[in-house]
């Protein structure tokens, strides 16, 4: 398992369940925060069948009231979390989450992979001042970065988020908030322990001409329910929606955002993470990688046909580039 976030730890917590031998390899501490906080409900069926629900729902994560949405009108309009069967979505603690992902697989080389090389049926896995380590299989989940991908990566948005952890001023607002703007688009959630995620979002091509405060001083919403902080430290990712082309090939194949990374605005990020992690590792045992790769595949088409529908939801903003790129 190249990789050990949330879709390398679902699917070494599934293969072991099955009876494989993983060996997981992650250098990343995983008590570091990142942004990502926002867990849909309809991921709580999958953190069941991985066996972590008792020790999720221990973890302190919040429930959501509902999300405040101020997309393509400057009235805002709220969807409550009361109006999904599923239960409300969670705020997370992500590192803790994270944590307790990792606590399930077990141990998790510290190693940095450098290199994969194909010997036959075997791969060599190659890390820095590290012995190399024989496998028949190996599963990329490594995120979007996928820097040791087996397949060329397209890129369908140049989408990053400037994001922030701040003390919360309101701990008691149960509701996330999403606002357009001229230059993109700010998103509010509160996290465990009275603290704050604010992150806007534009392209790559206009990040580098934002000044986060100042825009954050023009919205209508955002910029009220976080106190109207000027941030100090700011966390700058890729963030827009990218695929392999090919999600598996002979001996591997990719789960998470290595196979393909969304947009945020979907929320689906962190629930496909664990879903491909799972699924994956079912078609492994099972001998049906070729039908997985091929839904991850038609998943992400109809993913990219719904973002661009909701893109265009947002007409009040004809003359801005960032709109302009997202609806041609
Ligand atoms: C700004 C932002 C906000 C987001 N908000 C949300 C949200 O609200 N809700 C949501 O559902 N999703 C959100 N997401 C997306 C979500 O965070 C990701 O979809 C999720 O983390 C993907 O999980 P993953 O396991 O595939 O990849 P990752 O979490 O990226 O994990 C990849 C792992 O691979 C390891 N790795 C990388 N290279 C190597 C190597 N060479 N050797 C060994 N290990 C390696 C890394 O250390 C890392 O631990 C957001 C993303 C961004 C950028």
């Amino acid at each position: 398992m190249l990789g050990c976030g949330p879709a390398g730890a679902a699917a070494a917590i599934t293969l072991a369940a099955r009876g494989i031998s993983v060996v997981a390899i992650d250098p990343r501490p995983s008590g570091e925060w990142e942004p990502g906080e926002g867990l849909p409900a309809a991921a709580n069926a999958a953190l069941r069948k991985l066996g972590v629900w008792p020790s999720f729902q221990a973890g302190g994560h919040l429930p959501a009231s509902g999300f405040l949405s101020c997309w393509g009108s400057a009235e805002p309009a709220f969807r409550p979390a009361l109006l999904d069967p599923r239960g409300p979505s969670w705020q997370l603690d992500r590192a803790a989450f994270n944590q307790m992902l990792r606590d399930a697989v077990g141990s998790v080389l510290p190693y940095r992979v450098t290199e994969v090389k194909r010997d036959g049926p075997q791969w060599t896995i190659a890390a820095a001042d590290k012995p190399p380590i024989s496998v028949n299989f190996i599963i990329d989940a490594t995120g979007r970065s996928g820097r040791l991908r087996r397949s060329p990566r397209r890129v369908d948005s140049r989408l990053v988020g400037i994001a922030a952890l701040l003390p919360d001023p309101f701990p008691g607002e149960a509701a996330s908030i999403v606002e357009a703007v001229p230059e993109g688009w700010w998103y509010a959630s509160r996290v465990p322990h009275d603290r704050l995620v604010v992150a806007f979002f534009t392209d790559a091509s206009i990040a580098p001409t934002v000044n986060w405060t100042d825009l954050l001083g023009k919205t209508g919403f955002v910029g009220q329910r976080a106190g109207w902080p000027s941030a100090e430290k700011l966390r700058t990712v890729a963030a827009g929606s990218s695929t392999l082309e090919s999600i598996a090939g002979p001996g591997w194949l990719a789960v998470g955002d290595a196979a393909r990374a969304h947009d945020p605005l979907s929320s689906r990020g962190l629930h496909d993470a664990l879903t491909s992690g799972i699924a994956a590792a079912e078609a492994i045992s099972e001998n049906t990688v070729t039908a997985y790769a091929e839904q991850v595949a038609a998943d992400y088409r109809a993913y990219l046909k719904d973002l661009d529908w909701y893109y265009r939801q947002e007409t009040r903003f004809p003359d801005s580039p960032f709109w302009a790129l997202r609806q041609m």
